[in-house]
């Protein structure tokens, strides 16, 4: 009796089974195997049919993993898709290019989208919304606020990992920088910051949200210079998604306010969610 031999009549053959699909790194075949057995022999559905069961349930599953897992590395603060968007009011939103844009072409194309529009007219939702599907359709993304980012690279670069942390940023393949014009940058920010646009030019798809017309961004990155360069990269193939509507937050608030006028009971929203200087 060989060595496997003698295992295999010591050991029962679910443990065995169970330790090979763990290598094999398969655990929907070892969670359902005998449950899909079971319903098989009941179907009469001979072996290759029960493996086809197995296989499609361990592919479903696997996909699904997968874009857990996209969705955890991206860091989003939320996670908000265009199922909860009501574009109705946001009329000044380009929904057919929305659309567009959710089907990823863009993507694969290393273009970049520029979502611009005052504060609280969905820029955020909307760049959380194209991230989500990026990430379904098998995209790699990292969201990240032009503050924080800036932030990031500065302590790379104390820290002497500023040259690996470039490259995670020059890999992934949709980078989401929200909030780029409530902050002034230093010099030395805006140089850092540019420098990840640069690197990303047509090796990755860039996605910027803004409140600030291009002609003001002068004013956050400092330099002319720079600020004309940096443009002149992220708009070179680009896809422009002006939001200038009111405010979602705004509106809603007005619109409790309003019913309560109205004597209804309903309590209008904490007022200043409406307020537009409250940054986002
Ligand atoms: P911005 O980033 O432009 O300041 P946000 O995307 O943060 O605005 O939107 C503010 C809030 O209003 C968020 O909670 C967002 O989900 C919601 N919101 C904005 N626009 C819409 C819309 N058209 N439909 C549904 N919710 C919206
Ligand atoms: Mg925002």
């Amino acid at each position: 009796m060989t060595m496997s031999e003698e295992i295999s009549t010591v050991v029962a053959p679910q443990v065995l089974l169970g330790n090979h699909l763990k290598a094999l790194k398969l655990p929907t075949f070892a969670r359902e195997y005998e449950k899909v057995a079971m319903e098989s022999a009941q179907d009469r559905a001979d072996y290759p049919r029960y493996l086809l069961r197995l296989c499609e349930l361990e592919r479903i599953d696997r996909e699904r993993r997968n874009i857990e897992r996209r969705i955890r590395l991206a860091r989003f603060p939320q996670t908000k898709s265009f199922d909860t968007f009501d574009f109705g009011a946001q009329p000044s939103l380009n929904k057919a290019l929305v659309l567009e844009l959710m089907r990823c072409e863009w993507i694969d194309r290393r273009q970049n989208c520029l979502a611009l529009g005052p504060s609280g007219t969905g820029k955020t939702h909307t760049a959380l919304g194209l991230g989500l599907a990026a990430c379904q359709k098998g995209y790699s993304v990292a969201f990240t606020t032009a503050a924080a980012l800036v932030h990031e690279l500065m302590e790379a670069r104390d820290e002497r990992r500023l040259r690996a942390l470039q490259k995670h940023l020059s890999m992934v393949k949709l980078l989401i920088v929200d909030e780029l014009g409530y902050v002034p940058f230093t010099a030395v920010g805006s140089e850092l910051l540019f420098e990840v646009f640069s690197q990303r030019y047509e090796r990755g798809a860039t996605l910027v949200t803004s409140n600030l017309p291009f002609d003001e961004w002068t004013s956050i990155f400092g330099s002319e210079r720079l600020t004309g360069a940096l443009l002149d990269r992220l708009t070179h193939h680009v896809h422009i998604l002006e939001m200038n509507g009111e405010s979602y937050r705004l509106a809603t608030s007005k619109k409790a306010q309003r019913r309560s006028a109205h004597g209804q009971s309903q309590t209008p929203k904490t007022s200043n969610e409406g307020d537009p200087s409250t940054k986002t």
